[in-house]
């Protein structure tokens, strides 16, 4: 199966968009962050997905699938899978009904458990379209215990010295997850209003937090955890409502703090301190997810091109799609068209 890669994936000989950023008639959403939508006639999706993006597709028609359920058409079937990234996130199983063949796009992955998500599944195919956010040796995180011990050690330092300990972690998701984590060790904890908001959808959808939270209303409690998205109006909204005398220590959960301190975009001011946990898949995870996979092409999408050299080294006929291809990845182009 061919795969072109132009701000989502698309397969030309069924016409189909797999999470297209740019509004299309049908596109698969793998998942309901921004930057894997755009609002589709009929996105198909998940369940957790659509009550996620219940406001963001009211004029749209979706077609929500269960994990396995299919959706038929002449030429092809498509099934969803659990792809472990936030709630509602699924793998997509694009199969050939003519030859059989089966393509299948992770979208974003993530292989460690996690508290609050349907775990992964490893899904037997001959084209694997897979992302490479953490795609470099340099990103390999250590195990997600580990990063949350140190975290709930941190914190438990700051509210000693009568600090304010805010975690910043991604307003979908990541927040949901240091939520569970910061109940399951028993402490206090308000959110920011978008993250409040996030947790009470992952309720609808069927997760349970092993305790009580509240919204955070301009209002600091002693001894409480606070929840924010790492963003400036965060740090603003803090600034403003700490009481006289308090001061705020901030805790960022990135898979970012794994490398070399590089991050490929701009995310604002580090943390206090900065700790490795992450949603996606680190570079020893990707590695073992292709090889259980055992497809007979790969391409690798977003990220870095790094993950598609490695595979190739390995032996897999892999190229990177997208704007930081590499001369490798032409190299290898040819034969698999
Ligand atoms: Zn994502």
């Amino acid at each position: 199966m061919d795969v072109v890669f132009d701000r989502g994936v698309y397969l030309p000989q069924f016409d189909l968009w797999l999470d297209s950023l740019r509004k299309r008639n049908t596109s698969v959403v793998s998942h309901a962050h921004s930057d894997h939508i755009a609002r589709h006639v009929r996105p198909v999706l998940t369940q957790g997905t659509r009550i996620l993006l219940d406001d963001y597709f009211k004029r749209s028609e979706p077609v929500e699938l269960g994990y396995g359920e299919s959706l038929e058409t002449p030429e092809y079937s498509i099934t969803l899978h659990p792809a472990g990234h936030c709630l509602g996130s699924a793998q997509t199983l694009v199969m050939d009904r003519r030859t059989g063949e089966r393509l299948l796009y992770t979208g974003d992955l993530r292989i460690q458990p996690s508290p609050i998500n349907e775990p992964v599944e490893a899904i037997h195919c001959d084209t694997l379209v897979i992302e490479s956010t953490y795609g470099r040796p340099d990103y390999v995180f250590p195990p997600q215990e580990e990063a949350i011990g140190t975290a709930l050690r941190v914190i438990g330092q700051w509210l000693e010295q009568g600090a304010i300990p805010i975690v910043l972690g991604w307003r979908l998701g990541k927040a949901q997850e240091a939520l569970h984590h910061l109940l399951t060790a028993g402490l206090p904890v308000a959110c920011e209003e978008s993250v409040y908001d996030i947790a009470r959808r992952y309720e609808s959808g069927g997760v349970r937090f092993p305790g009580e939270y509240r919204l955070f209303a301009g209002d600091f409690r002693d001894g409480e955890v606070c929840i924010f998205p790492p963003s400036r109006k965060s740090r603003e909204q803090v600034g403003q409502s700490l009481p006289p005398g308090k001061s705020a220590r901030y805790l960022e959960l990135t898979g970012w703090a794994a490398g070399r301190g590089e991050k490929p975009w701009g995310r604002g001011r580090p943390g206090d301190s900065s700790l490795p946990y992450s949603d996606h898949a680190d570079f020893n995870d990707l590695m073992g997810y292709v090889q259980a996979v055992r497809p007979k092409r790969v391409y690798t999408v977003f990220g870095f091109p790094d993950l598609a050299a490695h595979l190739r080294q390995q032996g897999y006929a892999a190229i990177h799609l997208g704007k930081n291809a590499g001369p490798g990845d032409q190299a290898v182009q040819m034969p698999l068209l």
